[in-house]
């Protein structure tokens, strides 16, 4: 059996792994976007460094785009195998791949109009909102912890991460001749004790593992400590200051999570008086998702909706679907809160709100999840005084306020204690270590020595490697 790390290794974007098994049977985990460096990114996405027509079936640990978002490429270059995920991933992936083919065309349109291109070959997106649609008629969805086979040698699992709605490891078990071999690819792994998805969950002995290390370098602080830094913020900003509180976040995951804080702290009578928007389509469309699939949602959450039939709605809190609803925010004048993406700041509408209450110091900025270097988010955050918002310089005279912990991912504690079911496992030949900036992988795998799990290797781009 053969393993190709096609992406994901020195950076944390663009997963793809490629397994062959000894008869030749191509298994893609995840199929991943490389974002966040600009041009360079499409070239880097463009070049897969394998054919789609060959590869039989992909296993999809999540919808992030960073994962799943060249799905709709390589189906446009050939790509027919299955698609193997849980329902939810599936019913994420329909509405975020979608969102990347708009995201795309609009791109590919956007640079064809620069005045210095005028005579050169216009550039083609690398897929539409088209491609993403049919693309979702390769998908099969598996319930979580069902042994499925995918050929009569081969069976998977997917077993709960804790990182976003239908995350899960998969966990895949190979038949050859009379041997049995194991390989559990984490995917992204998220925090304990979270509001509303469940813990990592423990998987069974592997021989091989793929990780993630986004933060196998740092420790966060605890979620508790986040919806009380969440309580002052607002209060501070539309109670004191009397202005708007804008938080830039991602759509999916971190939205609801901040709605379903919001919804506890209004329910306790700890919020001000005052009105909420979530004034993002993709973010009304994915808080659909999540509540149909409440089959992911933890104890406490489920606990909480015996009482309080949805937790992502509230009395004041008001879901902004249209673009005129969406203007008519501008001229609302009282404190409020707005909660719109992205949440680096780069595209969509929180934008708008930036160019507009940027310059007032009665608005406050809330930064609730990383924002790669160089993005609005980062320029903002980082305290630069004037900032280019399409085009036009703004000076930054709002209040900054930022929360980490609200992190979709585990910290290097986390992430041991998630690996610490493979303690006293005999068979574990290797753990692989992925998905990391550079020096945070190694850095991760000295923490894991420490832990007992000297058997790592940290794999290179385009490494192959031949597992026995
Ligand atoms: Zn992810």
């Amino acid at each position: 059996m053969k393993l190709d790390f096609l992406g994901a290794t020195e950076e944390v974007t663009g997963s793809k792994f490629l397994l062959t098994s000894h008869k030749g049977t191509k298994i893609l985990l995840d199929c991943g976007m490389y974002q966040g460096k600009g041009l360079e990114t499409d070239g880097m996405n463009r070049d897969l460094g394998f054919d789609p027509k060959e590869v039989d079936f992909l296993l999809l640990s999540h919808a992030h785009i960073d994962h799943s978002g060249l799905i709709p490429y390589i189906y446009k270059l050939g790509f027919r195998g299955k698609v193997f995920c849980t329902p939810a991933t599936r019913d994420l992936c329909a509405i975020m791949l979608a969102d990347s083919g708009r995201i795309q065309e609009a791109d590919a349109k956007q640079f064809n109009k620069k005045k210095d291109r005028v005579g050169k070959e216009p550039i083609e997106p690398i897929y539409t909102e088209k491609d993403a649609a049919e693309c979702m008629s390769l998908f099969i969805s598996i319930p979580r912890d069902l042994t499925f086979n995918i050929t009569p040698d081969i069976s998977i699992q997917f077993i709960e991460t804790g990182h976003m709605l239908g995350s899960g490891a998969v966990y895949i078990t190979f038949k050859e001749g009379r041997k049995t071999r194991t390989l559990c690819y984490t995917g992204d792994v998220g925090r304990y004790d979270k509001r509303i998805l469940p813990d990592p969950e423990p998987f069974p002995y592997a021989d091989y593992i793929i990780t993630e290390s986004t933060y196998g370098d740092r420790l966060h602080s605890t979620l508790d400590d986040a919806d009380q830094q969440l309580m002052l913020v607002v209060r501070d900003a539309c109670a004191k200051r009397l202005g708007k509180l804008l938080i830039p976040s991602f759509a999916i995951g971190r939205t609801q999570e901040i709605v379903y804080a919001l919804h506890r702290l209004n329910k306790a009578g700890d919020l001000p008086d005052i009105e909420i928007f979530v004034d993002s389509p993709l973010a009304c469309s994915a808080t659909n998702i999540y509540r149909l699939h409440d089959e992911n949602f933890n104890a406490d959450l489920r606990q909480f909706m015996e009482n309080t039939k949805d937790p992502f709605g509230f009395d004041n809190l008001t879901y902004v679907r249209t673009i005129d609803d969406s203007k008519r925010l501008n001229e609302y004048n009282r404190p409020c809160i707005i909660i719109s993406a992205s949440g680096m700041m780069e595209a969509g509408r929180i934008k708008h709100h930036l160019a507009n209450n940027i310059e007032n110091p009665k608005t406050t900025i809330l930064c609730v999840g990383y924002c790669s270097p160089n993005t609005l988010g980062a320029k903002i955050m980082r305290g630069d005084p004037v900032v280019s918002i399409f085009g036009e310089d703004h000076q930054v005279r709002a209040h900054l306020e930022r929360i980490d912990a609200y992190s979709g991912h585990g910290d290097y504690q986390e992430l041991i204690r998630y690996l610490s079911c493979q303690k006293g496992n005999r068979r574990l030949k290797k753990i692989f270590i992925v998905h990391g900036e550079e020096g945070v992988r190694q850095a991760y795998a000295e923490h894991l020595a420490e832990a007992g799990f000297k058997k790592t290797h940290v794999p290179m781009f385009r490494e192959t490697i031949e597992l026995s």
